[in-house]
């Protein structure tokens, strides 16, 4: 190690809830560094929207992970905790039992059975809170205070480039936008933004990873009262289907009632998202439908399929935009024009979306835009959607492309989030192992007792 090395314990890469509790449990026990390029703690977006899926059941692969989902439970009521602690809404969905039962009932009369012995249509309630992306900010920026205070050192605008290791078991040497640091200890968790760069930096370090499956879907947009009877109970409902044509699985992810469709750069492409503010709503929903792909020969590679898809999808949204659609042109065989989006006599003026077309939002065609199941699989789910809710399949209903869940490279680790490089250890949704706030913060506290029980603390 040069001479004037910044040493700490424990550096964690990543300041995204899986960074920010990992940080947290481990502070006032070892001395820890975070390192966050951006400005800000929080993560992607700094916890954008905010809900909170208080369900082992949701964003979590409990096998993946090696615990029961008593455990994790027990895990996510301390999580959900802390971040009562510092300051979230106290407002708790999924907890109507009465209310929950009617929504049952309703799908129990609707679902039929499929070839695989399950139903085509489930609900899965869960507990959940939502901060808001307005308030999330405050939220997270309390929480980061209160790590400070106890301890923990962020270094913020500070991009790690290179991370090496000069004989098995550490130090670390990490190489950043500004200067050089090194630790017995690193905690990745570099969200899905920093998930490739990554993945080459854990293989060049010598870490085991394989493909994983990837989420490929589109966004929904409705009239807020087609929504507003189930969220008012279920926040987020999460409804899980197996379609018709193909058997396969698909499901609801991320609601936001009174929400705004959002765009989402990723690697110069746009991907369409959502979210909703605490304070000022839209007359809107909008959730996605999400559509699980995993692939075996003769490509495994999920990072470049889905790249691939979302590349494509933007070029036939005229190069560098995403595509939106009607649903009353998408079932009835024709592209979406300019024109006619907000046409009266279509049934379009029902409902204004809140992502309009526009500068790189193009109306068109998503079954051109979009492999051919999965378009199958998506109209096939909205259309079961619509035996529980019927209003989701209104003409005006909106549909946008592309919306691609990117954690698909996994990592072969212990219980305890530790890869095969004896003190490296990763976390969250970068490295596959979750797919939300909780499930990262939950992965972050894994960690975190990984190290704390090699040092002999836990
Ligand atoms: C628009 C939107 C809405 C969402 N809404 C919800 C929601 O309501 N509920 C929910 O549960 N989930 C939601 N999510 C997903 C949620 O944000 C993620 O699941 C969660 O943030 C993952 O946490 P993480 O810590 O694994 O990664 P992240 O939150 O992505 O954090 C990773 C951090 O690592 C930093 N980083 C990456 N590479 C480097 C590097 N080389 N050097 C330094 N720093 C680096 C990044 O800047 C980032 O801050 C939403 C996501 C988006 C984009």
């Amino acid at each position: 190690m040069s001479p004037g090395t910044d040493t700490w314990d424990v550096i964690v890469i990543g300041a995204g809830p899986a960074g920010l509790f990992a940080a947290r449990a481990l502070a006032g026990e070892l001395s820890v560094l975070v390192l966050e390029e951006k400005a800000r703690t929080g993560g992607a977006g700094a916890m954008t929207d905010g809900k909170l899926n208080l369900s082992p059941r949701i964003g979590l692969d409990l096998e993946e992970l090696r615990i029961t989902e008593e455990e994790a439970g027990a895990r996510i009521a301390r999580i959900d905790e802390a971040f009562l602690e510092h300051g979230a809404d106290r407002t708790l969905y999924g907890v109507d039992k009465e209310r929950i039962d009617l929504w049952l009932d309703r799908v129990s009369w609707v679902r039929h059975p499929t070839p695989k012995g399950d139903w085509d249509i489930t609900l899965l309630p869960a507990r959940q809170r939502h901060m808001g992306t307005d308030l999330a900010h405050r939220v997270v920026a309390r929480m980061t205070e209160s790590i400070a205070g106890d301890g923990v050192s962020f270094s913020l605008r500070t991009k790690v480039e290179e991370i090496t290791l000069r004989k098995s078991g550490g130090p670390f040497l990490v190489r950043t936008s500004k200067g050089r640091f090194a630790s017995r200890y690193l905690v990745a968790a570099p969200g899905r933004e920093g998930a490739y760069w990554f993945r080459e930096v854990a293989r060049s370090l010598g870490a085991r990873t394989r493909w994983g499956a990837i989420d490929i879907g589109c966004r929904v947009e409705v009239a807020l009262p087609v929504y507003g009877e189930i969220t008012q109970v279920l926040y987020d409902p999460k409804f899980l289907f197996v379609t018709p044509s193909h058997g396969d699985r698909t499901r609801t992810f991320c609601t936001n009632p009174g929400g705004r469709v959002r765009v989402e750069i990723r690697n110069g492409c746009r991907l369409v998202n959502g979210d909703a503010l605490k304070r000022r709503k839209t007359p809107c929903t909008n959730f996605a439908i999400l559509n699980t792909v995993s692939m075996t020969e003769p490509l495994q590679d999920t990072t470049e399929m889905g790249r691939k898809v979302m590349e494509f999808a933007n070029f036939w949204g005229g190069g560098d935009s995403l595509v939106v659609q009607r649903w009353g042109d998408l079932t009835a065989g024709r592209r979406s024009k300019a024109e006619t989006f907000h046409s009266a006599a279509l049934g379009y003026d029902k409902m204004t979306p809140t992502l309009p077309p526009g500068r790189g939002v193009t109306p068109g065609d998503i079954s051109f835009a979009y492999p051919g199941r999965i378009v199958d699989n998506l109209r096939e789910s909205l259309l079961l959607l619509s035996r529980v809710i019927p209003g989701v399949a209104h003409p005006s209903t909106t549909v946008y492309v592309p919306e691609i869940k990117f954690y698909d490279t996994k990592y072969d680790t212990d219980r305890h989030l530790e890869t095969n490089v004896p003190n490296l250890f990763v976390a969250g949704d970068g490295v596959g192992k979750s797919r939300g706030i909780v499930g990262a913060a939950l992965n972050g506290m894994l960690a975190a007792e990984g190290i704390l029980r090699k040092e002999g603390k836990a």
